[in-house]
C-alpha cells in the first residue's frame, strides 16, 4: 500500500529507486556491486570470515575460567548458533548472489532485515537477542576487514559501476555522519533519506554538494520503510512516497526528465559572466570539501573557490590527523586545479555536527561536550591545539606558492582570537622562512557567523582583508536553533528579521570600509535570496558548484538598483513571513517596472 513520509527538502530533484536500509553504525561499510564472476570468491570471503569467527568463539568458550558464570558460556552458545543460522549467513549469500552486493554490504543488509524481526517479537528475551546478533555481525565484519581485501572494490576516486539490470538504490538511515557522507560521493546510491538532521546540517550540505536528491528529518522513515520498498524522493517538497502507484511513478519519471532538461539548459550559462541587468558584475564562487571537487567547480563556471572546508581532510582517519606535507599536497592540488583562480581555504572547523571520527583521540572531548555547537569548535579548537594549527597554517601558506590562496578563519567571536590567530600565522611564516620553504602573500579573512562578530564588525575589519558570512551558523546562533536538530527545524528561518538585519548590516559596513564581503552559507546558493542579497549590495556569493548555474540565471535577470528601492520594506518587516512577502512583492513590482520600461 502506498503512503508518504514527510521530511525537510534539502537537496533538489527526484530520485526513484529501491530502499537500502542501513543502520547508522553501518553507513561506513563499503557498498559496491560485484561482477558475476566475482560472486563465488565474495561468498568465499564470507565463509572464511564465518569460520574465523567460529574458531574465535569456540576458543573463547574453551578458555573460560572454571569460575566464570554459566551464563557466559550459554551466551557464546547463542552467538555460535546465530553465526551458523541460515537466516544470517544463508540469506547474506543470497544478497551476494542475486543482488551482487559486496559481502560487507550483504551482511549489513541482512542484519537490518533480522533486526526488524527481532524488534517485532513479543517475547522480551527473544527481542533482546538483537544485541547478540549485532555483536556476531560486528565480529564477522572485523574478520572480513582482517582477511584478504576484496580485490574488486572500486579504487578510491573511481565511481563504482552500476550493476547492469539492477534497480537504482536509495539509502535510508537514521543518521549519516558528514564523514560517512564523503564515502557516498562515489557510491551507488541515487538519493538519501535520514530520520534526523536539519536543512543546513552538514549531512544535508554534503548531499547538496553531490547534487543528489535528499530528504532529512523524516523522523520515523528508517523504521517505517522496509528493505527493498520502491521509493520516490521528492527533494523539492521533502516528501518520500513509499510503494508509489503506477500513475504517481509515471508523473515523477516525467518530472525527472524535465529536471534533467532544465539542468542541461542552465548548463549553457557556464561561460556567461554573471552581470546584473544594471551592469553589476557578481562573483560566483564554489564551496568544496575535497581538492578533487575543484574540477566540478571549474566545470560549473565558478570564478574561484570561496570556501574549501578543510576539516573534511581530517575525517575518516581513525583519529590520526593529516600532517603538514599531506595537507600541503591537498591544498596545492586544489590550487593548481583552479588554474590561477583564487582558492579560499578555511582552517579546520571541527566540532558541533562535524566531529572527528569515532576513533579520534579527541572523541571524549567532543562526545561529552555539553553542547557541542557552543563548545570547542572551529577556531576555538584550533587555538587549543597550537601545534596542529601552525602545521595547517604552514601547509596553507606553502600552497600559496602555486596559485592565489586566501585564508579564512571560522567562527571568530573575540578579538583575542584574532590576535592569537595572527600571532600563530606570523610564527608559521617565520618557521617557513627559516626552513627555506616558499610562500607568498595571502589575504586573511574572517567568517562572520556569530552575532558577536557581526555586531562589532568594524573592530574585526581592521585586522582582515575580507569577510565571508557563514549564514548557516549565523542563523543558528542568532536564533538559538541547532541547525542539525529536526525538532526545531521549523524555527530555523533565514527570513527572520534579526538575521536579515545582521546580514544587511555586515554587507553595508564591510563595503563602507572598502573590504571584500562574500556570503558562503547555504543562503548564497538558494535562488529565493539572490535578488535580496544583491539589493543589500552583495557582489560575491559562494555555493556548491551544482547551484551556480541557477543562481547565475537569477543574477542575469535582476536589476539590483531597482530592487534595492524595495529593500527597506523587507528589512523593516517584523516577522519572517512578512519579510518573505515583502520580498515577493518587491520581485514582482521590480519585474513590472521592467515591463513598463520595456514597453
Ligand atoms: C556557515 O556556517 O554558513 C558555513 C558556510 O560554514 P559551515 O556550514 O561549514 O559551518
Ligand atoms: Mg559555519
Amino acid at each position: 500500500m502506498s503512503f508518504q513520509v514527510f521530511g525537510l527538502p534539502v537537496s533538489r530533484g527526484v530520485a526513484i529507486g529501491r530502499a537500502v536500509l542501513v543502520a547508522s553504525s553501518r553507513v561506513d561499510v563499503a557498498h559496491y556491486f560485484i561482477d558475476e564472476d566475482r560472486v563465488e570468491p565474495e561468498i568465499a570471503r564470507l565463509r572464511t570470515a564465518r569460520d574465523a569467527v567460529a574458531s574465535e568463539l569456540t576458543a573463547l568458550q574453551r578458555d573460560l575460567p572454571a569460575e566464570a558464570p554459566a551464563e557466559l558460556s550459554a551466551l557464546l552458545d547463542v552467538h555460535l548458533m546465530l553465526l551458523h543460522d541460515d537466516a544470517l549467513t544463508g540469506a547474506t549469500k543470497q544478497w551476494i548472489h542475486e543482488r551482487h552486493y559486496n559481502a560487507e554490504w550483504a551482511l549489513s543488509a541482512q542484519l537490518e532485515v533480522l533486526a526488524r524481526q527481532f524488534d517485532e517479537m513479543e517475547d522480551e528475551y527473544l527481542r533482546e537477542r538483537k544485541a547478540d546478533l549485532e555483536q556476531v555481525v560486528e565480529r564477522l565484519l572485523r574478520a572480513m576487514a582482517r582477511g584478504p581485501a576484496s580485490s574488486f572494490a572500486p579504487a578510491p576516486g573511481v565511481a563504482p559501476r552500476d550493476f547492469a539490470g539492477e534497480d537504482p538504490l536509495v539509502l535510508v538511515a537514521n543518521d549519516i555522519a558528514p564523514a560517512d557522507m564523503l564515502q557516498f560521493k562515489r557510491s551507488v546510491f541515487t538519493g538519501f533519506i535520514t530520520d534526523v538532521g536539519g536543512k543546513t546540517s552538514h549531512t544535508a550540505i554534503v548531499a547538496r554538494s553531490m547534487d543528489i536528491p535528499a530528504v532529512v528529518g523524516a523522523r520515523e522513515a528508517s523504521r517505517i520503510i522496509r528493505q527493498d520498498d520502491w521509493l520516490v524522493i521528492d527533494g523539492d517538497a521533502g516528501i518520500v512516497i513509499v510503494d508509489p502507484s503506477a500513475i504517481v511513478l509515471e508523473e515523477y519519471r516525467f518530472r525527472q526528465r524535465q529536471s534533467t532538461l532544465g539542468r542541461e539548459r542552465l548548463a549553457r550559462l557556464r561561460h556567461t559572466p554573471a552581470v546584473t541587468l544594471d551592469g553589476e558584475r557578481v562573483e560566483l564562487l564554489a564551496n568544496i570539501e575535497m581538492p578533487s571537487d575543484a574540477v566540478a567547480a571549474l566545470e560549473a563556471g565558478a570564478v574561484g573557490v570561496g570556501l574549501f572546508r578543510s576539516e573534511f581532510l581530517f575525517m575518516n582517519r581513525n583519529g590520526e590527523l593529516p600532517g603538514e606535507d599531506e595537507q600541503f599536497e591537498a591544498y596545492r592540488m586544489a590550487v593548481e586545479a583552479m588554474k590561477g583562480l583564487p582558492v579560499t581555504i578555511r582552517t579546520v572547523d571541527i566540532g558541533a555536527d562535524k566531529p572527528l571520527d569515532r576513533m579520534s583521540a579527541n572523541e571524549l572531548r567532543h562526545e561529552h561536550a555539553l553542547n557541542p555547537a557552543l563548545g570547542l569548535r572551529a577556531i576555538r579548537w584550533s587555538l587549543s591545539e597550537p601545534g596542529m594549527f601552525r602545521q595547517q597554517l604552514r601547509a596553507i601558506l606553502r600552497a600559496s606558492a602555486y596559485g592565489k590562496v586566501k585564508l579564512l578563519i571560522p567562527m571568530v567571536a573575540h578579538l583575542s582570537e584574532v590576535k592569537a590567530t595572527l600571532e600563530a600565522l606570523a610564527r608559521a611564516r617565520q618557521q617557513l622562512t627559516e626552513a627555506g620553504k616558499a610562500f607568498t602573500q595571502v589575504e586573511i579573512g574572517a567568517m562572520i557567523e556569530v552575532p558577536a562578530s557581526a555586531l562589532m564588525l568594524p573592530a574585526f575589519l581592521r585586522h582582515f582583508d575580507f569577510v565571508s558570512v557563514g549564514t548557516n551558523d549565523l542563523i543558528q546562533y542568532t536564533l538559538a536553533i541547532d541547525r542539525a536538530d529536526e525538532a526545531v527545524a521549523h524555527l530555523y528561518d533565514p527570513w527572520h528579521p534579526a538575521v536579515l538585519g545582521l546580514l544587511a548590516r555586515v554587507i553595508a559596513q564591510a563595503r563602507a570600509a572598502g573590504k571584500q564581503v562574500s556570503v558562503c552559507g547555504e543562503m548564497a546558493g538558494d535562488p529565493e535570496f539572490t535578488e535580496l542579497l544583491l539589493a543589500m549590495g552583495l557582489r560575491s556569493l559562494s555555493m556548491h558548484p551544482s547551484q551556480i548555474a541557477a543562481i547565475k540565471q537569477r543574477v542575469l535577470r535582476t536589476d539590483a538598483k531597482r530592487w534595492s528601492a524595495h529593500l527597506e520594506r523587507v528589512l523593516t518587516a517584523d516577522d519572517p513571513q512578512l519579510a518573505a512577502m515583502a520580498a515577493a512583492r518587491a520581485l514582482s513590482s521590480a519585474q513590472r517596472d521592467d515591463l513598463v520600461l520595456d514597453s
